[in-house]
């Protein structure tokens, strides 16, 4: 339903939950957050019902300057604090969230489980987790489009990995993905409305394209890896 995703200098999980926050009108059913902790290990923490509940459930110490947001609309798998996003591989080193619904998820699923591979989630997404983390591709970006590569259906996503830190790699195909640039702080979100208090540069994905989001660089390309140009446009907006 809503992605929210940060990467830069600022202590990022109050940022993330703020933009949850603007994108609670949508709707939702959970939420949860996934950030890079000061020593490098992904962190999650998730929950079914409000951001508020999310946001109690934040350990105290909980600090990081990246990480992802989601706030859930369930189409595969009952609300519930397991089945919220992000969800992580089985040794926790990638985190996606995901907007959109993966139609080969059972199949990818049932194949998936043959290589011995244990789901946590009732969710379509996991699949993608999965398919990202066994991958051989050398980048994050291979791994991604790899991945995607395999799936059927709709996605925005908003990829961390514990082994690739320093950055978020996006992808989008018929679910709304629109970065947010910054000085030296990138944003992403699945809906501008998210972004608009602290930037109004924007560039908006088109279905097929991926971005890099680096704090203090971003770059675009299709899932095929070619680059694509993207200028940032201002959003007009009446706070
Ligand atoms: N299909 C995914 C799920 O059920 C994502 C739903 C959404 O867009 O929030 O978890």
């Amino acid at each position: 339903c809503g992605i929210v995703g940060y990467i830069g200098k600022r202590d990022v999980a109050p940022l993330l939950l703020e933009g949850l926050q603007r994108l609670e009108y949508r709707g939702y059913d959970s939420a949860g957050v996934a950030i890079t902790g000061k020593t490098g290990e992904l962190r999650t923490v998730k929950a079914k019902g409000r951001v508020r509940e999310l946001e109690s459930r934040i350990p105290k110490r909980f600090s990081g300057t990246t990480g992802i947001a989601h706030t859930r609309w369930a189409t595969h798998g009952a609300p519930s604090d397991v089945n919220a996003h992000p969800h992580l591989d089985g040794e926790g080193k990638v985190a996606v969230v995901h907007n959109g619904i993966i139609d080969n998820a059972s199949e990818l699923r049932t194949r998936l489980s043959a290589e011995g591979i244990v789901f946590a989630s009732e969710t379509d997404t996991e699949v993608l987790v999965h398919l990202i983390a066994r991958s051989a591709a050398e980048t994050l970006e291979k791994k991604v489009s790899e991945a995607l590569r395999s799936v059927e259906g709709t996605y925005g996503i908003a990829v961390l990995h514990q082994d690739f830190p320093g950055r978020i790699v996006v992808a989008r195909n018929g679910s709304p993905v629109v970065l947010g640039i910054g000085e030296k702080e990138m944003f992403v979100a699945s809906d501008v409305a998210a972004l608009v208090a602290h930037t109004r540069q924007v560039v908006t994905l088109g279905d097929g394209e991926m971005a890099t989001l680096k704090a203090d660089d971003f770059r675009t390309y299709t899932t095929e890896g070619s680059q694509t140009t993207a200028t940032p446009t201002t959003v007009e907006w009446e706070a």
